[in-house]
């Protein structure tokens, strides 16, 4: 019978563990594979670790894996990726946003041989701020613009996926992770499920504004040089620019001579010129500070105890 990897990343969900839980049991019954769940513990501060450690002895199907400290949730994606020894993998959700009841329909797709992955996507946006939909919204059409990598609106890291297409995105063992870019780049056939927005079972969202921009970033300089041809066209445009202003003062002032004007025009060309100056260097600076990061070849992720151990 084939084995269904689950890797579940939670962080400070000692609420929503148990409830996970409970709504998992019978998808794992009802389903026609052997199931296993890692729970990675992305370095919480409260009891998640011992809701794993409870479930894990309870249930041999459940694993648990705790950080040494918080790495993000892409780290922790990819740790359970590491662990994980089944024939198909599922990223889910702790908090239910993901529902489990569409797991049968997707391993289903996915066994049946009509795609290597299916991935699920949100419908609806409903119970979310105006603002951070609106952001998101563009932020998906700006980098579908200037990414060759197409990131689909409203996608979720809730997929299924095959052996073959685990083991690449396995290989891409970068530092800066962004898995919704990595899912897409590695290819093969994905079908897309919608589903109507869930609230959280319990506790609350993790992501500030400030850590979506972030991660937002992460996905721009991950997936695209774009940014950096910009500046360089911004570069060749001022250039240009600039040269025919400095002909036709040369002219002006041959043909009419110079009284002393324009002074207060001067200082906000300098100032512009200065904004897009920092502006460029900012965008280099971006890129240059991954690659620094890159280069350090760090680990993604260091556990500090897990249920592995015991074997
Ligand atoms: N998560 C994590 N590490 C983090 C942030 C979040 O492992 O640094 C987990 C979290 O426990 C949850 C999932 O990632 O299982 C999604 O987080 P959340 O529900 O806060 O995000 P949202 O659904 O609002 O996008
Ligand atoms: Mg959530």
């Amino acid at each position: 019978m084939n084995l269904i990897s689950v890797i579940v990343p939670c962080w400070n969900e000692e609420e929503t563990i148990p409830i996970y839980y409970e709504h998992m049991c019978p998808v794992m019954d009802a389903i026609d594979a052997d199931c296993e769940l890692i729970f990675v513990d992305d370095g919480s501060q409260d009891a998640t670790l011992s809701e794993m450690k409870k479930l894990s002895e309870k249930d041999a199907r459940c694993q648990y894996l705790s950080f040494s400290r918080n790495f993000g949730k892409e780290a922790a994606i990819y740790a359970g990726l590491c662990k994980a020894k089944g024939d198909y993998v599922v990223v889910m959700d702790v908090d239910l946003q993901d529902p489990p009841e569409l797991l049968p329909k997707m391993y289903e797709m996915v066994k049946s041989g009509i795609c290597d992955s299916v991935a699920t996507r949100r419908s609806d946006r409903t119970g979310e701020p105006v603002i951070r939909s609106f952001l998101s919204e563009n932020f998906y059409k700006f980098i579908n613009k200037i990414s060759k990598t197409q990131l689909v609106y409203g996608a979720r890291d809730y997929r299924i996926m095959c052996r073959k297409m685990v083991d690449a995105v396995l290989q891409m063992s970068e530092y800066n992770r962004f898995s919704k870019g990595i899912f897409s780049w590695v290819g093969f056939r994905t079908e897309w499920l919608e589903y109507e927005n869930v609230e959280r079972s319990a506790g609350e969202t993790k992501w500030s504004l400030r850590q979506l921009f972030k991660y937002s970033l992460e996905g721009i300089t991950g997936f695209s040089v774009a940014p950096l041809s910009v500046a360089a066209v911004l570069g060749v445009v001022f250039c240009g620019v600039s040269f025919l202003m400095i002909l036709f003062l040369v002219i002006r002032t041959l043909i009419w001579g110079d009284p002393v004007a324009g002074w207060p025009s001067m200082v906000c060309v300098i100032l512009f010129m200065g904004g897009i100056q920092l502006l460029c260097m900012g965008i280099m600076g971006e890129y240059l500070s991954k690659t620094y990061l890159e280069s350090k070849h760090r680990p993604i992720y260091i556990v500090r105890s897990s249920s592995y151990e015991k074997e």
